[in-house]
């Protein structure tokens, strides 16, 4: 491909491709469905979904749902739906369809000596697991003899065990420096229902010996992830090799989007939800895609945003007015204008009587659309459009000043009256002669325009208006 790359893990995949390595990229975006996606979710997606496009290869949407207690297929759905919105497409996949997969790879570690049944507590286990700058400490089940171990753990799975009891712990090095390489824990019991496999299973396996099998399953060449999973590499890495799999996907981690003013972590949205903080997932300050989608945010928008951001291998936060402009910038091409006021004061102009239809534009640019417009003597404008004490550089109206009414003519403000609380509540105005939009031979200069909507024919609409989630920038 000629294209440059657009970061460093786009890179690596040139090379791999150059070298023969790979003969194709294939990607994966695994989210838990234990939530809806959010912004930070769009950067994966964007990065996974489109190297694979960039390439012709592959990307699969997988649902790493191997944790039933706090999964569900309405957030399957929703995450079907948004990444479908956000423009992308991939094979549906769930690891929970690996299970067995995922038994047959525990046994084949126990058989070859290099995973145990054990008994410790939660509590000792992590006595036992020492510290950063302690070495750990074996358990006495570490040397239990294979055979023992196969039986026990059959009986894990056919239900023999409460919750808790037991657990099957790859046998790697308690006195690792890396503290996920000192015999983490592989499958546990855990009697519960899962969305998809029902009550088939009771013993479940645990993140980091599950994901690399499932990557491995699918063939995923470059298994993209985020920095806090850089420490967990060299355990993928053991899983892979010992579990004997061929090809061998490989992990490569970068950093996770952080934006001001919101929150990003799925437990953290859940709990707004639930505790009805908002409306639902979906509500317009949430930081979900769905929240976007549902404040009027084009797709186009956020891939742009994430492509501006880039990919990189340091943690930083953005600044959500980067977003916010992406919006901007796209909507400025795509979306087709309206004229609104959402706090009037009437305008009657005192010279002109009857109405008409004006052609006033609703895109500019290339793909230039306009609309019919009624226009009247008797209209609405923008309370913050006329002021009687002007501040300095005020373009808009005041007495005895000029403005152009957007697509119409330019008027002056010959009077105004106002309420007995002292708010203007009307302007009197009169149309200059000759200064028609599109024909104005008037001779006036105004840098004034303002909008405005025909009292007799407006419709009246709700305008929700929002601000951030969190008020504090950090
Ligand atoms: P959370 O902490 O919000 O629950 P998660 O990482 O647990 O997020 P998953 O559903 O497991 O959520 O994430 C699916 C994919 O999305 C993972 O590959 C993860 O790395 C990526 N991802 C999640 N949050 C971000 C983020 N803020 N920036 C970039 N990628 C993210
Ligand atoms: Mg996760
Ligand atoms: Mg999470």
């Amino acid at each position: 491909n000629e294209e440059k790359p657009l970061n460093f893990i786009d890179s690596i995949i040139a090379e791999d491709l150059n070298s023969g390595k790979i003969s194709g990229v294939i990607t994966r975006f695994p989210p838990e469905p234990n939530g809806y996606l959010h912004i930070g979710h769009a950067k994966s997606i964007c990065l996974n979904f489109g190297l694979a496009k960039k390439y012709n290869g592959k990307c699969n949407l997988r649902f790493d749902d191997t944790n039933p207690t706090k999964e569900d297929e309405e957030f399957c759905n929703a995450i079907i739906e948004d990444v479908k919105w956000l423009g992308f497409e991939g094979e549906i996949l769930f690891s929970s369809d690996y299970f067995e997969k995922m038994y047959e790879c525990a046994v084949l570690l126990i058989n070859k000596g290099l995973a145990y049944i054990d008994d410790l507590s939660p509590e000792q286990m992590r006595e036992f697991r020492g510290t950063l700058t302690e070495s750990g400490k074996e358990s006495k089940n570490r040397n239990r003899p294979k055979e023992e171990n196969l039986k026990i753990f059959k009986d894990m799975r056919a239900g023999k065990y409460r919750d808790g009891e037991l657990v099957l712990r790859a046998k790697i090095d308690m006195s690792s420096p890396n503290i996920n390489m000192r015999d983490p824990i592989i499958y546990r019991v855990l009697h519960a229902k899962h969305h998809r496999s029902g009550d088939k299973w009771c013993v479940y396996p645990m993140y980091d010996f599950a994901h690399p099998i499932e990557d491995a399953v699918e063939k995923i060449t470059h298994s993209i992830c985020t920095l806090e999973f850089e420490d967990h590499r060299p355990l993928y890495d053991w899983v892979i090799d010992n579990c004997e799999f061929d090809p061998k996907p490989h992990q490569y981690e970068f950093a996770r989007l952080n934006l001001t003013n919101t929150i990003m972590s799925k437990r953290y949205l859940k709990k707004l939800v639930d505790d009805k903080f908002v409306d639902g997932w979906d509500d317009p300050r949430m930081p979900t895609i769905s929240g976007l989608r549902r404040r009027g945010y084009p797709a186009k928008a956020i891939r742009e945003f994430c492509e501006k951001i880039g990919v990189a291998k340091a943690n930083s936060e953005v600044d959500s007015a980067l977003l916010e402009f992406c919006v901007r910038e796209e909507l400025n091409v795509s979306a087709k204008r309206r004229m609104a006021v959402l706090d009037p004061i009437e305008m009657i102009i005192t010279n002109y009587n009857g109405s008409e239809k004006l052609d006033i534009e609703m895109k500019a640019g290339e793909n230039a659309e306009s609309r019919q417009v009624d226009f009247s003597g008797n209209l609405y404008i923008e309370r913050e459009d006329f002021a009687v004490n002007p501040p300095p550089k005020y373009h808009r109206l005041t007495l005895g000043g000029f403005v152009r009414l957007k697509g119409a003519y330019i008027v002056k403000c010959d009077k105004f009256d106002s309420g007995s609380d002292g708010r203007v509540e009307r302007v009197y105005c009169t149309i200059m002669e000759n200064s028609k939009s599109g024909s104005d031979t008037s001779g006036l200069k105004v840098k004034g325009v303002i909008h405005w909507v025909d009292k007799n024919t407006a419709i009246e609409i709700q305008a929700n208006k929002y601000s951030a989630l969190l008020n504090d920038q950090d």
